[in-house]
């Protein structure tokens, strides 16, 4: 394997970075993972759109210009011969003498690695549902930042983890959902509505969200969004969540409820087939 660490192409056991990256010492670096199915890399625009955003609001200079970066992604994705995987991509405000303040004459760091996804087995997990254990969001208010500090999210996953669980929904002071540790939180009500929360500095505003958004609009499912509690999800016909990297894919039980009759529900993976066949159709090589 071989990943690509500021400016050069490195066997992946080799990369690394300065042991004061601002990244290492701060967490103060954002990142991108984008999924690639069939040698190509899905959503990548508003994936790019998202990271320069990101870099906008955390003022970090971006490390170089969108279309050198869009070459990088495909000579790591080449150099790996990557057919089905993800492309990690990481940018911080670089390397210098630790100092909580910003650096006058720091470089960004950028590190892209690359690593392959059994789509087989991702299918089959779909196809079983997972089980969403919740757990206290107690991240910071700018959780709409695909910031590389993820401390809250790290301990919530590990919980859901120990508990049996795939992923941890995490639930703010009011007992609503705001999302996955590492996913977009939805459910299908009473009355067959999609309903995800609006996007606002409490949740990352997911890529494959948008997407799926699109997907179901043109399916004529009916979107609301609003904020739902674990008890409205717990008596919800279906639940699923979102990410680049599980597409979309069922919650068959949060915490010990079991969701509707304890399989897969319809919606869910009848979006999960449309939202892949247009990622696909709109991918470029
Ligand atoms: N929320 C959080 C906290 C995430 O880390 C992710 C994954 N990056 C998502 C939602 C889903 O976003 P996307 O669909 O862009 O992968």
């Amino acid at each position: 394997r071989i990943a690509y660490v500021n400016g050069r192409y490195v066997p992946h056991a080799q990369a690394s970075v300065h042991v004061e990256d601002r990244g290492y010492q701060f967490a103060d670096g954002v990142y991108e993972v984008c999924a690639v199915k069939n040698g190509r890399l899905l959503d990548e625009g508003p994936h790019l759109d998202r990271l320069d955003r990101s870099l906008r609001e955390l003022r970090i200079d971006p490390p170089m210009a969108r279309p050198a970066l869009r070459v990088v992604l495909r000579e790591v994705m080449r150099r790996n011969l990557l057919r089905d995987g993800l492309l990690y991509f990481q940018v911080t405000r670089g390397v210098a003498p630790r100092d909580h303040a910003f650096p006058a004459h720091a470089a960004s760091s950028l590190v892209v690695t690359a690593r392959p996804v059994d789509l087989v087995k991702a299918q089959a997990r779909a196809e079983e549902g997972v089980r969403a254990v919740t757990h206290p969001d107690i991240r910071w208010k700018r959780c709409d930042i695909k910031a590389v500090a993820l401390l809250p999210n790290v301990l919530a996953k590990q919980a859901a983890k120990e508990a049996g669980g795939y992923e941890a929904w995490l639930v703010d002071e009011t007992g609503h959902v705001t999302e996955g540790s590492s996913t977009n939180a939805w459910i299908v009500d009473t009355d067959g509505n999609l309903v995800t929360r609006a996007l606002d500095s409490a949740i990352l505003g997911g890529i494959t969200r948008r997407m799926l958004m699109q997907v179901a609009q043109e399916a004529g499912v009916h979107i609301i969004e609003r904020p739902f509690t674990v008890e409205e999800a717990k008596a919800a016909r279906e639940a699923f969540i979102t990410s680049a990297t599980s597409f979309v894919t069922p919650v068959t039980q949060i915490d010990d409820a079991v969701i509707g009759n304890g399989r897969p529900g319809s919606v869910a993976m009848r979006l999960r087939e449309l939202y892949i066949m247009a990622s696909e159709a709109l991918a470029q090589a």
